[in-house]
């Protein structure tokens, strides 16, 4: 005889098929483990392919560069500096998150402080936008001729 704890685990685990709508098949037959191949793993790692860009597509707002490194480098300005007009028209610390359009890199707080802050701005803006493309372009996948031909370390120096 069952006592009622018995009882009550019995009929707490008693399957109720009316109330289960999932039908459960199994993927691995008894006959099907003795094929050959198993199937693939599907979280087998998949490679993505190498981001190339021709010479005319270097320059890319940082937040949405195609390699994450950059993404990464915009972050982090984000996170570390301050909006230069915000602090000294506004007298607010608040964090740049408008890219610049010219050259790439977050600016300032939004678009009207970037167009009130402007002027100042183009005295960096262009060096900036040459950092941009630097780093796209050495990124690109392309050849780099301009080391070629250059000595090499092996190259005893007297
Ligand atoms: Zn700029």
């Amino acid at each position: 005889m069952l006592s009622r704890t018995s009882r009550a685990t019995a009929r707490s685990f008693r399957p109720n098929f009316s109330q289960s709508a999932v039908i459960v098949t199994p993927r691995r037959t008894f006959l099907s483990l003795f094929k050959s191949k198993p199937n693939p793993s599907p979280f087998q790692p998949v490679t993505p392919p190498p981001v190339t860009l021709a010479p005319d597509e270097l320059f890319h707002p940082l937040s949405q560069s195609p390699f994450p490194d950059l993404r990464e480098r915009a972050e982090r300005v984000k996170t570390m500096s301050i909006c230069p007009v915000s602090v000294e028209r506004y007298n607010e610390r608040v964090r740049p998150t408008f890219d610049c359009p010219d050259c790439g890199w977050p600016a300032h707080k939004d678009q009207q402080r970037w167009e009130e802050g402007r002027e100042e701005h183009t005295e960096y803006c262009e060096r900036l936008r040459e950092v941009n493309e630097d780093d796209h372009d050495l990124r690109s996948g392309r050849r780099m001729s301009e080391f070629e031909g250059m000595p090499s370390e092996s190259m005893s120096t007297t």
